[in-house]
């Protein structure tokens, strides 16, 4: 009896491990993990999820646009934005290092307090969190990269070095989400000239740059240098 148990779970695991697989390859989600669980069955048609989030820097409106269990993309909103000119908007990519784990070898949680802090300063503006961890190779491949980083290897050589792209990044996203809000026209917060080229590609009227310095500390030094000099960041 025991004997049958054991083996009715394990062949449970392999169907969930197959049906993990199914899933990444169906879903095309473009996560470079395969996925070791079975997902909940979808709902014929997700809805657009949304609530009041209360947090330490202020109080927003959080919205979920469900894509794909790895793709959802998360938008905290203050204020009215629907038909509004130069909203003050971030587009902050997933850095699960830094942003949960508040890792120094980035900037990236540094700079997602500070855009939460320009926003409710602000009284009106989005946040766009693009789930895209590492400019879009997953999180595995960035730990990855970090290795060859730890050898000498800037950001972009280490990228090279294991066969990925610098940056991956797909901001259709973001034009869907600012379709959807009403949004007329942004003032984008970052640095990176090429993710306001990337938004201006796809129809999003950027009106102008809102600066976002963040002070470097003995960790993250060369990789900011980086992105100054090889990425074309306006640091
Ligand atoms: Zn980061």
């Amino acid at each position: 009896m025991k004997k049958t148990n054991q083996t009715n779970r394990s062949k449970q695991y392999r169907e969930d491990d197959q049906a993990g697989k199914r899933h990444a390859n169906s879903a095309g989600c473009g996560c470079p993990q395969e996925h070791s669980f079975s997902p909940q069955a979808p709902a014929s048609k997700p809805d657009l999820a949304q609530a009041f989030l209360p947090t330490r820097f202020g109080s927003f409106k959080i919205l979920v646009f469900p894509v794909d269990a790895c793709k959802d993309t998360i938008v905290l909103v203050k204020g009215e934005v629907n038909g509004a000119k130069g909203v003050l908007t971030r587009v902050h990519s997933q850095c699960f290092t830094g942003d949960v784990f508040c890792s120094m070898r980035c900037d990236c949680r540094a700079q997602l307090e500070k855009s939460l802090q320009m926003v409710e300063k602000n009284g009106t503006g989005i946040i766009v969190y693009l789930m895209q961890e590492g400019r879009g190779i997953g999180l595995a491949n960035k730990i990855r990269a970090y290795a060859l980083q730890e050898k000498g290897l800037d950001t972009i050589e280490a990228n090279k070095a294991l066969g990925l792209p610098v940056d991956s990044r797909d901001y259709a996203q973001v034009a869907f989400v600012l379709k959807k809000l009403g949004v007329k026209s942004i003032r984008l917060i970052t640095n990176n000239p090429e993710k306001i080229y990337g938004l201006k590609k796809l129809g999003i009227n950027v009106q102008a740059r809102v600066p976002i310095i963040m002070p470097k500390n003995k960790f993250n030094a060369k990789y900011l240098k980086t992105k100054k000099e090889k990425m074309g960041h306006l640091l």
